[in-house]
């Protein structure tokens, strides 16, 4: 036998775990013929509701339910690795507790990494229906900048929905970073991805923990966390604005010379100062931001605090 971990990062979803659980007991009774065992890893992530109280009601009557509960709210990146840290299957998959990650899929993600040469089966929405088209096309630029900007390639539409063979787990568990971005580790860490697509569901119950103000913070830790474009291209507007200084000194130097009336031209020399003042803030705005966060980095806070689970520490593969 085999066992494969179903990591399911949890905030707030008391309404939605009991449609979720039956669904991905139905899966692991399909998956025995394949010779595998199933270990569900639920990760409560700091819910204010009876999330927990509902996980440990499964774990009460289910040997293959294990929970790890944290102090606080760290955010689905955290719940993630601290799931992936829990874990001890052969084949890991990480799933949303709210059903947009359709179960069914985990029979074919087994077949694929049995039968075809990859190591990791990643799944991505080909459609956004049901979402804010605002947010869509944010989404969408957020993707398109990011090829841009970044070696790492991130998928458009890629979820977290994936099943990793262990020794993807383990170079991921490697990466002990504090800002997290999984999309782009996921993609970082290499090995060979299949991409299965399916049109996007929308929510079983309960609402999303993402306000868009959450999304447009988490799409500046990706492009800090996977890119130094920025940096890059605030030092060329440097260089850039430098030679454009220089040529008008010259102008106005030759002017003084030729015609002495350099005086005149007093509202577009303001102009120009507020420009250029603007452009430099940005920039020391752009080096702030990487300095934050190697700050934070540099503290090596844990990524994650636990208050309660029923994982011993040495069942863990890692
Ligand atoms: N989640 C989490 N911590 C958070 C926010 C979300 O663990 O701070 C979990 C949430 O319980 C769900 C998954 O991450 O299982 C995806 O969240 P959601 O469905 O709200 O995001 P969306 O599908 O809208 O992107
Ligand atoms: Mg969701």
């Amino acid at each position: 036998m085999r066992l494969v971990s179903i990591i399911v990062p949890c905030y707030n979803e008391e309404q939605v775990l009991p449609l979720f659980y039956p669904e991905i007991c139905k899966v692991a009774d399909e998956c025995r013929e394949k010779d595998c065992e199933f270990e569900f890893i639920f990760v409560n992530d700091g819910s204010r509701d009876n999330t927990l109280a509902v996980v440990k009601e499964f774990a009460a009557s289910d040997p293959r339910v294990k929970y790890v509960s944290f102090s606080r709210n760290f955010g689905k990146e955290s719940a993630m690795f601290a799931g992936l840290e829990a874990s001890s299957g052969s084949m890991v998959a990480i799933m949303d507790a709210d059903l947009q990650d359709p179960p069914s899929l985990i029979p074919e993600m087994i077949r694929i990494l049995d039968e075809e040469p990859y190591d990791c089966v990643g799944s991505r929405r080909v459609t956004r229906k049901g979402e804010p088209p605002i947010r869509s096309f944010f989404a969408r630029m957020f993707y398109k900048i990011m090829r841009k900007m970044s070696k790492t390639e991130i998928v458009d539409g890629a979820r977290d929905f994936r099943m990793m063979k262990r020794p993807m787990v383990n170079a991921i568990l490697e990466m002990r970073e504090y800002n997290r971005f999984s999309k782009g580790i996921f993609s970082w860490v290499g090995f060979r991805t299949k991409w299965l697509e399916y049109e996007n569901v929308e929510r079983a119950a309960g609402e999303t923990k993402w306000s868009f103000r959450k999304l447009l913070l988490y799409s500046i830790d990706g492009m800090v966390a996977f890119s130094t474009t920025p940096l890059a291209v605030s030092s060329v507007l440097g260089l850039i604005f430098c030679l454009v200084s220089f040529i008008a000194l010259i102008i106005v130097f030759v002017r003084q010379l030729i015609w002495h009336n350099s005086v005149g031209g007093w509202a577009s020399a303001m102009c120009i100062v507020f420009f250029i003042s603007g452009i430099q803030l940005f920039c020391i705005g752009i080096l702030g931001q990487y300095l934050a966060k190697t700050y934070m980095e540099v503290k090596k806070r844990p990524i994650y605090v636990v208050s309660e689970s029923n994982i011993s520490d040495d069942s863990a593969a890692s």
